[in-house]
């Protein structure tokens, strides 16, 4: 790890949820590493009007309640690094304010010239806060300048184009880090090292040995407290999007020349590139869309906080995915996320094709890796039931120590410390937005168009029965049944 990088942050929505819980914390963690030092500083933004005192408390609070084991002398020197700015997005006086108060820190606290925007704040504004760092002169020629936008990037493709526009007016590709916070888990990153490095699995991932694919997010929980944002986005914008298809394009992509950024977001955008669009008869046949409806302890989602008792969004959804290029070239991708299901899991299943006709039995063999809570690889086999001739499944399981798992850097840590070292691997490139929207609008488009509402699930099961009309003319079924 790179020691003492000297950089500026400017926090957007600093006094908001995500900053306290998962920002802060991951700075810190950065600062008990070593990786930030004397030479770094924070200027959170927000409209109330905080003292740089009352901010401090904030941040140490967030530390203590969100860090394990916290030496309360290294949050007080951490904090110490912290400063507020009141500020409004829209006002550009605020912006002039704002500036003076980085150059007064860029001094005291000697950090190049290095500055890191990061908007975790309402995506309405990220276009806003672009235009006007760029034109209030924020955006200067010593050091970087980083910009760090929180999903969701648009609400389709059209909006996407638009604040990719207004970004782009501001800032370079390059510069650009799109935070898509499951890239940062460990198991999602493992998924390359697993499959490029062991002749035991580099050999059989094409499409003459995988039979599906099968990626499976699936949440225990509700919408909690956030059903005004749920209501504009659903299951399909919310997780389909965005988490889905980076782990999906992982698994799908060639072999990426090298491991550079540059080569590794070529080989996703290859694949993606490539996948089949959906027109309205294809959706019907190959996407399920459901929502929970509650039993007598639990709500449905129509009775959650915020949400219309007559709401159609969906809570769940499942689908095939086939990727036209790429080692799983036509290989069925099926994938289903939702809330209230029977268990949280996110799990990737790669399931072979059977390769011999000699034994009457035969299981499927299974490579499923675990990717939360559990960090977890197991490779389902046949073989002989000890003292019988019979075919039995056998399982074969790697599984991360509980000492290995508590070591894990939080997601948010781990792009962190990648956007400090200019390291855009884990980050979306807009070319993946893009694809991503245009293959999701179209399943929008023609839900807006049926008149069927999304079908009821049981809270507790895996999704609506009729989820299995996505593999109709297969005698492909779930791996994970819940
Ligand atoms: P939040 O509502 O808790 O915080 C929003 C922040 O924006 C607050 O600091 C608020 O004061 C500030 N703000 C609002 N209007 C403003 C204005 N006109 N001028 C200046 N400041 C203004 O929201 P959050 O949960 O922290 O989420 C922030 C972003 O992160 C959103 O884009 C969200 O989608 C994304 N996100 C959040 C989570 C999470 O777990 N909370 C997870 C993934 C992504």
């Amino acid at each position: 790890m790179k020691k003492n990088l000297p950089v500026l942050f400017v926090i957007f929505g600093g006094s908001g949820d995500l900053a306290h819980r998962k920002l802060y914390p991951a700075l810190f963690n950065l600062f008990r590493k070593g990786a930030l030092q004397e030479n770094f500083a924070v200027v959170g933004t927000a409209r109330r009007p905080w003292s740089d005192d009352y901010f401090q408390e904030t941040v140490q609070q967030a530390i203590v309640e969100n860090v394990n084991a916290v030496d309360r002398d290294l949050v007080d020197q951490f904090s110490r690094h912290f400063f507020y700015q009141s500020h409004d997005v829209t006002d550009e006086n605020h912006y002039i304010e704002l500036n003076n108060k980085i150059e007064q820190l860029e001094s005291q606290f000697k950090t190049q010239g290095n500055r890191t925007f990061y908007l975790a704040m309402s995506p309405q504004f990220f276009g806003t806060i672009s235009q006007h760092l760029k034109a209030q002169n924020l955006v200067t020629d010593t050091g970087y300048n980083r910009l760090v936008v929180e999903k969701p990037f648009g609400h389709d493709l059209e909006s996407a184009k638009v604040l990719n526009q207004q970004i782009g007016d501001s800032f370079a590709e390059k510069d650009v880090y799109r935070i898509d916070h499951y890239l940062g888990k460990q198991m999602i990153q493992n998924i390359m090292y697993l499959r490029l490095t062991n002749p035991l699995f580099d050999s059989i991932w094409d499409s003459e040995h995988i039979q599906n694919v099968q990626v499976t997010l699936a949440e225990s929980l509700g919408v909690e407290n956030r059903g005004g944002y749920y209501e504009t986005a659903g299951a399909l914008r919310d997780m389909v999007q965005n988490h889905i298809f980076q782990i999906a394009s992982q698994v799908a992509m060639k072999k990426p020349v090298s491991l550079t950024s540059t080569d590794i977001h070529q080989a996703k955008q290859e694949v993606l590139n490539s996948i089949q669009m959906y027109d309205a008869d294809d959706v019907n046949r190959f996407f399920v869309r459901g929502q929970y409806a509650g039993n007598d302890s639990e709500n449905s989602y129509r009775e959650e906080e915020q949400v219309s008792p007559e709401s159609t969004v969906e809570t769940f959804v499942a689908g095939k995915l086939l990727f036209k290029a790429g080692p799983l070239q036509n290989v069925p991708f099926y994938i289903r996320t939702g809330k209230k299901l029977a268990q949280k899991t996110t799990r990737v299943d790669l399931v072979l094709k059977s390769s011999h006709d000699l034994f009457e039995q035969n299981q499927d063999n299974v490579i499923s890796i675990e990717i939360d809570p559990e960090n977890k690889l197991t490779v389902t086999l046949n073989g002989k039931q000890l003292s019988q001739t019979d075919l039995s499944s056998l399982q074969m399981k790697f599984a991360y120590t509980k000492d290995e798992v508590a070591q894990i850097p939080d997601a948010y840590e781990k792009l962190f410390y990648d956007f400090l070292i200019g390291d855009r691997t884990n980050f979306v490139h807009w070319h993946e937005v893009k694809t991503t929207w245009d293959f999701i609008d179209r399943i929008e488009k023609t839900w807006q168009e049926d008149a069927q509402p999304p079908f009821a699930y049981q809270n507790g099961s895996m999704g609506p029965n009729e989820v299995s009309r996505i593999f109709e003319g297969t005698t492909d079924s779930w791996v994970f049944k819940g």
